[in-house]
Protein backbone atom coordinates (compact mmCIF):
# COMPACT_ATOMS: atom_id res chain seq x y z
CA UNK A 1 0.00 0.00 0.00
CA UNK A 2 1.46 3.66 -1.15
CA UNK A 3 2.09 6.51 1.58
CA UNK A 4 -0.99 8.32 -0.57
CA UNK A 5 -3.14 5.78 0.63
CA UNK A 6 -2.28 5.34 4.01
CA UNK A 7 -2.33 9.22 4.67
CA UNK A 8 -5.91 8.95 3.59
CA UNK A 9 -6.99 6.82 5.98
CA UNK A 10 -5.66 8.47 8.60
CA UNK A 11 -7.56 11.54 7.35
CA UNK A 12 -10.81 9.08 7.35
CA UNK A 13 -9.57 7.94 10.93
CA UNK A 14 -9.19 11.64 12.15
CA UNK A 15 -12.99 12.88 10.36
CA UNK A 16 -14.16 10.45 12.55
CA UNK A 17 -12.77 10.62 15.91
CA UNK A 18 -14.27 14.67 15.34
CA UNK A 19 -11.71 16.50 13.49
CA UNK A 20 -14.66 18.66 11.76
CA UNK A 21 -12.34 21.94 10.50
CA UNK A 22 -12.03 21.06 6.51
CA UNK A 23 -8.40 23.00 6.39
CA UNK A 24 -7.27 20.74 9.10
CA UNK A 25 -8.16 17.83 7.45
CA UNK A 26 -6.94 18.80 4.01
CA UNK A 27 -3.50 19.77 5.68
CA UNK A 28 -2.90 16.19 6.88
CA UNK A 29 -4.30 15.14 3.38
CA UNK A 30 -1.30 17.00 2.20
CA UNK A 31 1.85 16.90 4.52
CA UNK A 32 3.82 13.61 3.86
CA UNK A 33 4.09 12.88 7.39
CA UNK A 34 6.64 9.80 6.70
CA UNK A 35 9.08 12.15 5.72
CA UNK A 36 9.72 14.01 8.98
CA UNK A 37 9.38 10.50 10.79
CA UNK A 38 13.21 8.55 11.47
CA UNK A 39 13.39 6.20 8.25
CA UNK A 40 12.91 3.01 9.52
CA UNK A 41 9.39 4.10 11.05
CA UNK A 42 8.22 5.10 7.54
CA UNK A 43 5.84 2.48 7.01
CA UNK A 44 4.06 3.54 10.55
CA UNK A 45 4.12 6.84 10.09
CA UNK A 46 0.18 6.86 9.11
CA UNK A 47 -1.02 4.93 11.83
CA UNK A 48 -2.54 7.68 15.03
CA UNK A 49 0.23 7.03 17.29
CA UNK A 50 3.30 9.03 18.50
CA UNK A 51 6.36 7.95 17.34
CA UNK A 52 10.41 7.97 18.38
CA UNK A 53 12.44 11.07 17.33
CA UNK A 54 15.80 11.13 17.71
CA UNK A 55 17.29 11.98 21.57
CA UNK A 56 14.68 10.50 23.15
CA UNK A 57 11.97 13.21 22.05
CA UNK A 58 8.48 12.07 20.15
CA UNK A 59 6.00 13.38 16.79
CA UNK A 60 3.06 13.69 19.04
CA UNK A 61 -0.02 11.65 18.03
CA UNK A 62 -1.92 12.84 14.58
CA UNK A 63 -5.49 13.29 16.60
CA UNK A 64 -3.47 15.36 19.42
CA UNK A 65 -2.30 17.86 16.78
CA UNK A 66 -5.38 17.82 15.02
CA UNK A 67 -7.63 18.31 18.19
CA UNK A 68 -5.16 21.40 19.00
CA UNK A 69 -5.57 23.16 15.12
CA UNK A 70 -9.01 22.38 15.62
CA UNK A 71 -9.37 24.52 18.63
CA UNK A 72 -6.94 27.26 17.10
CA UNK A 73 -9.97 27.58 14.30
CA UNK A 74 -6.79 29.12 11.90
CA UNK A 75 -8.38 31.10 9.07
CA UNK A 76 -4.73 31.75 7.22
CA UNK A 77 -3.66 34.85 7.75
CA UNK A 78 -2.53 34.41 11.03
CA UNK A 79 1.21 34.66 12.70
CA UNK A 80 2.15 31.88 14.89
CA UNK A 81 4.98 30.45 17.14
CA UNK A 82 5.63 27.02 17.82
CA UNK A 83 7.88 25.90 21.05
CA UNK A 84 9.06 22.33 20.13
CA UNK A 85 9.77 21.77 16.36
CA UNK A 86 10.79 18.26 16.58
CA UNK A 87 10.31 16.69 13.23
CA UNK A 88 9.18 19.85 11.87
CA UNK A 89 5.60 18.13 11.07
CA UNK A 90 3.68 20.21 13.21
CA UNK A 91 5.26 23.12 11.59
CA UNK A 92 4.60 22.41 8.14
CA UNK A 93 0.90 21.91 9.35
CA UNK A 94 0.42 25.19 10.88
CA UNK A 95 2.31 26.48 7.31
CA UNK A 96 -0.54 25.04 5.53
CA UNK A 97 -2.94 26.98 7.64
CA UNK A 98 -1.36 30.04 8.38
CA UNK A 99 0.88 33.08 7.49
CA UNK A 100 4.04 33.01 9.00
CA UNK A 101 5.63 30.20 11.26
CA UNK A 102 8.18 30.69 14.16
CA UNK A 103 9.52 27.10 15.67
CA UNK A 104 12.10 27.24 18.24
CA UNK A 105 13.78 23.76 19.18
CA UNK A 106 16.44 22.96 22.28
CA UNK A 107 18.05 20.35 20.56
CA UNK A 108 19.73 21.52 17.24
CA UNK A 109 20.43 18.28 15.50
CA UNK A 110 16.35 17.83 15.63
CA UNK A 111 16.54 21.49 14.44
CA UNK A 112 18.76 20.67 11.79
CA UNK A 113 17.00 17.49 10.31
CA UNK A 114 13.49 19.64 10.67
CA UNK A 115 14.99 22.10 8.27
CA UNK A 116 15.97 19.72 5.81
CA UNK A 117 12.84 18.19 5.67
CA UNK A 118 10.73 21.51 5.61
CA UNK A 119 13.33 22.93 2.64
CA UNK A 120 12.75 19.93 0.38
CA UNK A 121 9.18 20.13 0.29
CA UNK A 122 9.43 24.02 0.24
CA UNK A 123 8.19 25.23 3.27
CA UNK A 124 10.20 27.83 3.26
CA UNK A 125 7.95 30.29 5.13
CA UNK A 126 8.92 28.05 8.88
CA UNK A 127 11.43 29.90 10.67
CA UNK A 128 13.18 27.83 12.73
CA UNK A 129 15.80 28.96 15.62
CA UNK A 130 17.78 26.92 18.04
CA UNK A 131 17.04 27.84 21.55
CA UNK A 132 14.62 27.70 24.81
CA UNK A 133 11.81 28.54 23.90
CA UNK A 134 9.98 29.47 26.86
CA UNK A 135 11.57 33.11 26.43
CA UNK A 136 9.77 33.17 23.16
CA UNK A 137 10.98 34.82 20.09
CA UNK A 138 10.40 38.34 20.69
CA UNK A 139 11.70 39.94 17.59
CA UNK A 140 8.64 39.13 15.56
CA UNK A 141 6.10 39.21 18.01
CA UNK A 142 3.07 39.94 18.93
CA UNK A 143 1.72 36.21 17.82
CA UNK A 144 -1.88 35.46 16.93
CA UNK A 145 -0.89 31.91 17.95
CA UNK A 146 1.41 30.24 20.59
CA UNK A 147 1.35 26.29 20.54
CA UNK A 148 3.60 24.40 22.96
CA UNK A 149 4.62 20.81 22.23
CA UNK A 150 5.71 20.14 25.43
CA UNK A 151 4.47 20.19 28.75
CA UNK A 152 6.01 22.50 31.50
CA UNK A 153 5.18 23.16 35.00
CA UNK A 154 2.88 26.43 33.99
CA UNK A 155 2.50 28.21 30.74
CA UNK A 156 5.85 30.25 30.41
CA UNK A 157 5.25 34.01 31.51
CA UNK A 158 7.22 35.40 28.31
CA UNK A 159 5.02 33.55 25.73
CA UNK A 160 1.67 35.15 27.35
CA UNK A 161 3.61 38.71 26.83
CA UNK A 162 4.01 37.89 23.69
CA UNK A 163 0.76 36.92 22.15
CA UNK A 164 -1.31 39.54 20.62
CA UNK A 165 -4.52 40.67 21.58
CA UNK A 166 -7.44 38.40 20.01
CA UNK A 167 -4.59 35.62 20.57
CA UNK A 168 -4.70 32.24 21.21
CA UNK A 169 -2.29 29.61 22.85
CA UNK A 170 -2.50 25.71 23.58
CA UNK A 171 -0.49 24.71 25.79
CA UNK A 172 -0.18 21.49 27.60
CA UNK A 173 0.56 21.75 31.45
CA UNK A 174 1.70 19.46 33.94
CA UNK A 175 4.33 16.97 34.83
CA UNK A 176 4.82 12.84 33.86
CA UNK A 177 2.45 11.69 35.80
CA UNK A 178 -0.62 14.10 34.93
CA UNK A 179 -1.01 16.61 32.07
CA UNK A 180 -4.00 18.63 30.74
CA UNK A 181 -4.27 20.86 27.70
CA UNK A 182 -4.94 24.48 28.07
CA UNK A 183 -6.39 27.20 25.51
CA UNK A 184 -5.18 30.60 26.88
CA UNK A 185 -7.16 33.39 24.93
CA UNK A 186 -6.03 37.22 25.53
CA UNK A 187 -8.55 40.03 24.64
CA UNK A 188 -7.89 43.50 25.30
CA UNK A 189 -8.36 43.85 28.99
CA UNK A 190 -7.98 40.20 30.17
CA UNK A 191 -6.41 36.29 29.97
CA UNK A 192 -8.81 33.31 30.16
CA UNK A 193 -7.95 29.68 30.33
CA UNK A 194 -9.91 26.69 29.59
CA UNK A 195 -8.67 23.15 29.75
CA UNK A 196 -9.29 21.42 26.62
CA UNK A 197 -8.15 17.41 27.35
CA UNK A 198 -6.24 15.51 29.25
CA UNK A 199 -2.61 14.84 27.25
CA UNK A 200 0.88 13.54 27.25
CA UNK A 201 3.95 15.62 25.79
CA UNK A 202 7.53 15.51 26.68
CA UNK A 203 8.49 17.75 28.93
CA UNK A 204 9.34 21.52 28.18
CA UNK A 205 12.92 22.27 29.60
CA UNK A 206 13.72 25.70 30.19
CA UNK A 207 14.60 28.31 32.41
CA UNK A 208 10.58 29.11 32.66
CA UNK A 209 9.85 25.17 32.96
CA UNK A 210 11.80 21.63 34.03
CA UNK A 211 15.25 22.05 34.66
CA UNK A 212 17.47 19.82 32.44
N1 LIG B 1 5.91 19.50 17.14
C1 LIG B 1 6.83 18.38 17.13
C2 LIG B 1 6.75 17.60 18.41
C3 LIG B 1 8.11 17.43 19.01
S1 LIG B 1 8.16 16.88 20.69
C4 LIG B 1 6.62 17.52 15.92
O1 LIG B 1 5.66 17.74 15.17
O2 LIG B 1 7.42 16.62 15.68
C5 LIG B 1 8.55 18.37 21.56
C6 LIG B 1 9.87 19.02 21.26
O3 LIG B 1 10.00 20.10 22.18
C7 LIG B 1 11.10 18.15 21.45
O4 LIG B 1 11.80 18.07 20.24
C8 LIG B 1 11.92 18.90 22.53
O5 LIG B 1 13.31 18.86 22.30
C9 LIG B 1 11.38 20.31 22.40
N2 LIG B 1 11.55 21.18 23.56
C10 LIG B 1 11.44 20.89 24.88
N3 LIG B 1 11.64 21.99 25.63
C11 LIG B 1 11.88 23.01 24.77
C12 LIG B 1 12.18 24.40 24.92
N4 LIG B 1 12.26 25.00 26.12
N5 LIG B 1 12.37 25.15 23.81
C13 LIG B 1 12.30 24.59 22.57
N6 LIG B 1 12.04 23.28 22.37
C14 LIG B 1 11.84 22.50 23.44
Amino acid sequence: MHYERRRKRLVEELAAAGIRDERVLKAFAEVPRHLFVPEPLAPRAYENTSLPLAEGQTISQPLTVARTLQVLALKGEERVLEIGTGSGYQAALLARLADRVFTIERIEVLARRARRVLDSLDFYQVNIRVGDGTLGWSRYQPYDVIVLAAAGPEVPRTLLEQMAPGGRMVAPVGDNSSQQLVLVRRTAQTTTREVIDPCRFVPLIGKDAWPK
